[in-house]
């Protein structure tokens, strides 16, 4: 099962991914998480990504597209995988077409931009695994700790107010096409489309994905 996961940034995506994730056994693909990895790890293609990354703004599609055909070669994508933060522009999605990767289904998750950046100043991730907790919506077991790890949580440097709405501009800009983009191929028959009101709990939106897409 090929599922992809489309909404701007702060809607849920990565909350959803854990869930989708255990559910259907297929491995997440989170570019964001990639491109995190990379920066830590200092290397070259994290020292590009990293400026950009902080500032808002989009890292080139080559970069990304190379990134994320490499990941899907790799054997535990065969059965499958869940795209979380890709395609992210309509170039991205063609790349993915012109490789004949084919998505299953796309989840589209809604929120107003004014609930967005309420909830992006509190969100909180353990920068290990990617899993991401939100202080009021969705808090850790220990405050300030990972539930798996223990591990202390972190604020993401672009999750700054400022930040956010740049992100929230690029977003409707440059990933929203994406939603006539997919609609048209599910009108063809060729995936499911399936567009979630996001402002619900997490486990409504989890519950409401599953109904969906069996
Ligand atoms: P969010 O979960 O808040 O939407 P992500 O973790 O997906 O954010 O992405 C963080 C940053 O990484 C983006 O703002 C962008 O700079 C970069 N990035 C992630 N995925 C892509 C992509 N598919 N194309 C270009 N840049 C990306
Ligand atoms: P064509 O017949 O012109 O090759 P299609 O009618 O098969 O293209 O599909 C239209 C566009 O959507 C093409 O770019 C195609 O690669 C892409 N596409 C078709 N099916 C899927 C799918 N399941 N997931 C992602 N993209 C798809
Ligand atoms: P994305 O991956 O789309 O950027 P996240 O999954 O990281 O979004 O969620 C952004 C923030 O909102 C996190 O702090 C998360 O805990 C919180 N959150 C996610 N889903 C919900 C929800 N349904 N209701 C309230 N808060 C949520």
């Amino acid at each position: 099962m090929r599922i992809m996961l489309l909404g701007a940034p702060g809607a849920g995506k990565g909350t959803q991914a854990q869930f989708i994730m255990e559910k259907y056994g297929v491995p997440q693909i989170s570019t964001g998480d990639m491109l995190r990895a990379a920066v830590k790890a200092g290397t070259p293609l994290g020292l590009e990504a990293k400026k950009v990354m902080d500032a808002g703004q989009l890292v080139s599609d080559e970069l990304i597209i190379g990134l994320v055909k490499e990941r899907i070669a790799q054997d535990d994508c065969a059965k499958g995988f869940l795209l979380d933060g890709f395609p992210r522009t309509i170039p991205q999605a063609d790349a993915m077409a012109a490789s004949g990767i084919d998505i299953d289904h796309v989840i589209e998750i809604d929120v107003p931009d004014e609930e967005i950046v309420k909830r992006m100043s509190g969100r909180r991730v353990h920068p290990g695994s990617g899993r991401v907790y939100h202080i009021v919506y969705n808090p850790p077991k220990v405050e300030g700790k990972d539930d798996v790890t223990g591990e202390d949580l972190a604020i993401r440097p672009d999750d700054e107010e400022s930040t956010v709405r740049k992100r929230l501009g690029i977003y409707h800009e440059q990933t929203k096409p994406l939603v006539e983009y997919y609609g048209k191929v599910a009108e063809q028959g060729k995936l499911t489309y399936n567009k979630f009101d996001g402002t619900q709990s997490v486990g409504d939106v989890s519950e409401a994905i599953v109904k969906a897409i069996g």
